[in-house]
């Protein structure tokens, strides 16, 4: 039981899907998986790699926590209430990280989406600013190259909840011209044009606004997310998306039955439009078990949805019906692992990266607790026969390679 988190967890309320959970089981899922010890080999192809992170919250959390208006806070300093700071980003390895806007779905109901985004917006362009010796704003893919060659750590912006443009192109124009090179069409509730993965639907997929939007992020060479949406609207936006799409932060519906993760038609629709799924890291999305304890999430959270709570009505009645639920599953970097396993076999290498997620979940996999730990995943990948061209590839080529196609 040495893994075991015997207190209860509260998950941030940005990006995230479960207000607050039981105890984390010591691990689940396959016992062929265990601690791994990394190796002077993996850490020099690490090391060489460019390695890009496809979505981390930060920036919501940081909002939430009140964190930024804290004199003297600074991402040079260990922050113990975020999952990230430049030191752990540091000795993960890391290149590149795409922040996100997280703009939550409740603003579909009480306005201020457009606002929230912006805030955002502003305040990783703040963080840039105030740390500009570690980190420097990108916004192409030559960009990302030139900023890690220089030894810094490329920041991009990514905008998660289409809700955000409040049913407007100009607003999309917005995001772009703040830096913004993703936009992850949805979150848990379905929007005025794109039906969500954990929502009824309403639109059978994409509706006519939708496909337009799609359009407009093509035109304007900002790539379109789908993590989060219905299978029913990825379907739509390969069907009308002219550049590749991607999803930032999703993991393999094969593997774990989770509402959001993809099944393998949807990875192969995805990876033919030249696109990519970049893996996400919390354990509820990697082990078989998460599918059950997340479905009941949902179940209850629709339910009570209907019963026209306040935010806070509603937060206070699932956190006491969280209080109930079994524990959390927790799994190793193999687990993790299996996923960029099963994607490979199934579209190639070119086609993987990573979305950890992080400050959008609780907790990482055991050895992988927050922005440190990528190195692991080199590690496993190397352990598994994978070739350094290859790891590099899904540690971040891939990535390059995708934003340059959306450029284009
Ligand atoms: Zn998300």
């Amino acid at each position: 039981m040495q893994f075991t988190r015997r207190k209860f967890i509260r998950l941030t309320s940005n990006g995230i899907i479960l207000p607050l959970m039981g105890p984390i089981h010591p691990f689940t899922g396959s016992e062929k998986h265990g601690e791994i010890i990394l190796t002077e080999e993996a850490l020099h192809i690490h090391q060489e790699a460019l390695v890009l992170d496809g979505h981390n919250d930060m920036p919501g959390n940081i909002l939430d926590k009140g964190l930024n208006s804290k004199p003297g806070f600074s991402l040079n300093e260990h922050q113990s209430r975020l999952q990230t700071d430049i030191p752990r980003l540091r000795q993960g390895g890391v290149d590149a990280q795409v922040w996100v806007a997280y703009v939550a779905p409740e603003h579909m109901r009480t306005g201020g989406g457009h606002k929230a985004a912006i805030e955002q917006m502003k305040l990783i362009h703040q963080l840039v600013n105030t740390h500009s010796g570690d980190l420097e704003l990108a916004t192409t893919a030559g960009e990302i190259t030139s900023i890690a060659d220089r030894g810094k750590i490329a920041a991009l912006v990514g905008v998660e909840g289409g809700h955000a443009i409040e049913n407007s192109l100009k607003n999309l124009e917005r995001y772009y011209k703040l830096g913004a090179r993703y936009m992850t069409l949805t979150h848990n509730e379905t929007t005025d044009w794109a039906d969500a993965s954990y929502d009824r639907p309403r639109h059978g997929g994409l509706a006519k606004f939708g496909e337009k939007v799609v359009r407009s992020m093509n035109d304007m060479g900002m790539l379109v997310d789908l993590s989060h949406a219905s299978d029913d609207t990825v379907r739509d936006v390969v069907r009308v998306s002219k550049a590749p799409v991607i999803a930032s932060h999703s993991s393999v519906k094969a593997i774990c039955p989770s509402q959001r993760n993809l099944t393998d038609e949807l990875i192969k629709a995805i990876a033919g439009t030249g696109g990519m799924v970049m893996v996400n890291f919390f354990p509820l999305f990697l082990v078989p078990e998460g599918g059950a304890i997340e479905q009941a999430y949902i179940d209850h959270s629709l339910a009570l949805r209907s019963k026209n709570l306040t935010p806070e009505q509603f937060r206070a009645e699932m956190d006491a019906w969280m209080k109930q639920q079994p524990p959390m599953p927790q799994c190793f970097v193999g687990h993790l692992v299996d996923h960029i396993d099963h994607m490979v076999k199934l579209v190639g290498c070119e086609h993987v990266g990573l979305g950890s997620d992080y400050d959008g979940i609780t907790y990482g996999p055991i050895q992988m607790p927050d922005v440190s730990g990528f190195p692991y995943v080199t590690q496993e990948l190397l352990n598994r026969g994978y070739s350094t061209g290859d790891i590099k590839k899904i540690l971040g080529g891939n990535f390059l390679r995708v934003l340059t196609e959306a450029e284009a």
